[in-house]
């Protein structure tokens, strides 16, 4: 049993912090959140003082790729304060494997989900091919959740519409948005629109910016505390198991190369398409949106784990409140999986799944790095030591 004591609660639903609560956790639920005055810590607790401390909900990541054995790192979602990670499409029996090891205990790992393979209606973009699978169009299941930015693609103005977006591979597809997003008004009339139909849909939007992020910051913009993923300027790399180091290294030369033979007026069209994303991204959660923080790790380069905390600080900067931003990481993915009394929150009954960080996320939502313990189904874990396991295992 474990009680953590008297820090600051935020607790995922988005209410304000109230007084210090202690939080009790037997086995891997939390069983109690009361006051820190009038909560007595049962005998036997191991009590976790955590007076000047902030306590939030695991974070779930909405969109990962469990890829093959030697790019699955569930060790650095963990160090990173993510215990829920959603696969949108894997080999099934690798997930469900991934997810026996996690399960058993044999490594430490966020709770996995999956939806299984990605559907392909057209030709199969070959580097897809090892998770995606044709299907019949006609047989698409109504419920669908938006992934990445690819729904804006219906704004392209005139003189850019596509005869057959289908036959674009999704590199293409991202290009494509980049040459004329810039030109786009967020405010415009038909921006609305596609808001009230997707909200009217009951759909979700899970824009990934920490992939277009990649972009702007390549040829030099401020696209947020780029550290993580920045091996010029990151702490993280030393720590980070050496497959995934190199690769940073490798990801970003090629990308500041290809930066470095843009004109001005490309640079400029990008800043521009940059500055629409972020506004589309923080109109559509005004206009009563659902948006999710995803990352889509490990692709290019979006280091597990520690990615989303860079997408939090751009869905403030795309106009979320840090709070928000915690939201879209917390209980609304457990919404929308239809797992709100599992975790999401912290209540009596959910998962012990929480974060102890040393300073207050809602000041600067960039203090969610500020990891001190990831207690991830009522086993207490220290980022650095997880990290040190990955890098000597
Ligand atoms: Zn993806």
């Amino acid at each position: 049993m474990i009680a953590l004591v008297g820090a600051t609660l935020i607790d995922g639903t988005g209410r304000p912090p109230g007084e210090a609560p202690t939080v009790i956790v037997d086995g891997n639920r939390v069983t109690s959140v009361g006051l820190a005055r009038t909560t007595t810590v049962p005998p036997g607790a191991t009590v976790i003082p955590a007076r000047d401390k902030f306590l939030t909900p695991g974070l779930v990541d909405m969109h990962v790729h469990v890829h093959t054995p030697d790019r699955w790192h569930p060790e650095l979602f963990l160090a990173a304060g993510v215990t829920t990670v959603l696969d949108l499409g894997g080999q099934l029996r690798d997930v469900a494997g991934y997810r026996a090891v996690v399960e058993s205990g044999a490594r430490p790992g966020p709770r996995i989900l999956f939806t299984g393979p990605m559907l392909e209606e057209g030709e199969m973009y070959p580097g897809f091919a090892g998770f995606c699978r044709r299907f019949d169009a006609t047989r698409t299941e109504a419920e669908v959740e938006v992934e990445h930015l690819n729904v804006f693609g219906q704004l392209a103005p005139e003189g850019f519409w596509l005869a057959e977006p289908a036959k674009l591979n999704p590199f293409e597809y991202g290009g494509w948005l980049w040459r004329w997003l810039g030109d786009l008004d967020p405010s415009s009339d038909a921006v609305r629109r596609l808001y009230d139909g997707l909200i009217d849909a009951g759909t979700a939007l899970d824009p990934t910016l920490v992939l277009y992020a990649a972009r702007p910051g390549a040829i030099g913009d401020d696209v947020g505390d780029a550290s993580m993923d920045d091996p010029e300027s990151t702490r993280l790399l030393p720590l980070l198991p050496p497959r995934v180091a190199k690769e940073l290294v490798t990801r970003w030369s090629e990308r500041r190369g290809a930066a470095r033979g843009a004109s001005e007026p490309a640079k400029h069209r990008m800043r521009r398409a940059w500055d629409n994303i972020l506004a589309l991204v923080g109109g559509f959660q005004r206009a009563g949106g659902m948006v999710l923080a995803g990352t889509d790790c490990p692709n290019v380069a979006i280091v597990s784990g520690f990615s989303l905390h860079r997408e939090l600080e751009l869905l403030v900067r795309a106009g979320l409140s840090p709070m928000e931003a915690i939201v879209a990481a917390t209980r609304r993915p457990a919404e929308r999986l239809g797992k709100r009394d599992v975790f999401g929150t912290i209540a009596p009954g959910r998962a012990a799944d929480l974060l102890l960080l040393a300073a207050d996320p809602l000041a600067d939502i960039r203090n969610i790095r500020r990891i001190e313990r990831v207690i991830a189904g009522g086993i207490v874990h220290e980022p650095g030591k997880l990290l040190e396991g990955l890098r000597s295992g």
